[in-house]
Parts: structure tokens; sequence; C-alpha cells
């Protein structure tokens, strides 16, 4: 029987790590090999943490490691992938191919970038034709509506500008943070 995957995105802080988790617990329980990776890229903590504190082991991988993640995928009946959008867009055709061997993946993620700009590896995974997208909105920062699209990126409290790179952690030199934002809040300069 063919497997299947699941695609939790949306903006930061819109429950997709929490879905996740809900999922990879369900599995688990009853005993069926689970794993889930993260890449090495996130290096905020070891484990796949949802903001609400729900919480399962994490495995880090190296981002472009796709052998070791082709092994993984051979050793588990359900596979787990967190901040998907740090992992390259060779990593779909090879959850895809897991799906034809029957493997459950549930992939969490956001879809786009502080600019808007969609990911690429999220792109491929939304233009799978077998993916079932869970895409939900977060609660906007400035405005409190359940209605946030976008991930804004603070640079020293600051929008970012549109030339700065597209993945910068939190935590680097100067002060980075990321909020939800509706798309009437979001800024890029
Ligand atoms: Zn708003």
């Amino acid at each position: 029987m063919p497997g299947t995957i699941t695609f939790f995105t949306g903006p930061m802080a819109c429950g997709k790590t929490l879905e996740l988790v809900r999922h990879l617990q369900i599995h688990s329980e009853q005993h069926i090999p689970t794993v889930c990776i993260r890449p090495a890229t996130d290096t905020r903590t070891e484990n796949v943490e949802s903001r609400a504190g729900l919480r399962f082991d994490g495995l880090t991988v190296q981002d472009e490691d796709l052998e070791t993640i082709r092994g993984i995928l051979d050793r588990y009946d359900v596979i787990g992938v967190d901040e998907a959008h740090f992992f390259p867009p060779g990593i779909v055709p090879l959850l895809a191919d897991a799906v034809l061997r029957g493997k459950t993946i549930l992939v969490a993620g956001l879809d786009a970038d502080f600019r808007g700009d969609v990911f690429p590896t999220s792109l491929a995974l939304l233009s799978l034709p077998e993916t079932s997208v869970q895409r939900t909105p977060a609660v906007c920062c400035v405005c409190r509506q359940h209605n946030a699209t976008r991930t804004q990126r603070l640079k020293d409290g600051e929008p970012a500008r549109r030339d700065d790179p597209t993945v910068l952690v939190e935590g680097s030199d100067c002060v980075i943070t990321y909020e939800p934002r509706c798309l009437d809040h979001h800024v890029v300069f």
C-alpha cells in the first residue's frame, strides 16, 4: 500500500510544529518505528519542540547530506521532517519515493521566507500531487487578527531589507527577530 505525505506549513508560530509533534506521537505510541529529522542549520534546539512545549526527540542531520537522509527513510516507517525549508529541494524526490514504498511522511516548515518568496523546497513539496497540505495562518503581531500569512524579519527592531540573506538565525551579531504578520502589516524595505 502506498504511504502518505502531509505538509504542515504557514508563517512562523502558526502551530505547524505542534501538529507535526502531535502526529509523530500518535504513531510512536503504537510502537511504529518513528523518527524526526531536523536540519543542522537550525541551531536553536536539539529537539523538535513546539512553542506550546510539546516535544519529540530530533535527529539532527547536515542539511545537504541526502545520503544519510536516504538511509533514515529506509530504516523507519514514519518519518518527520522539521524546518523542511532549510533542507535542499533534493530531499523532496527522496520523500516522494518513500511514499511509494508505503512510508508515512510528516513535514513541517515555513512556506515563504521573510520577503514572502516561497522557499524552493517548500515549493517542491507543495507541488507534489500526493502532498496533503495543511496550511494555517498565525495571529498577526500588530493587529492581533488570525490572518498572518507572512513571517516578518526585524533587524535591531527595524524591518529587514529585501537584499538581506535568506537564512539568518536568531542571535547573530545584530538582534534578529521574527514574528508573524498579516499582508497589511508585513514590511520589507
Ligand atoms: Zn496585521
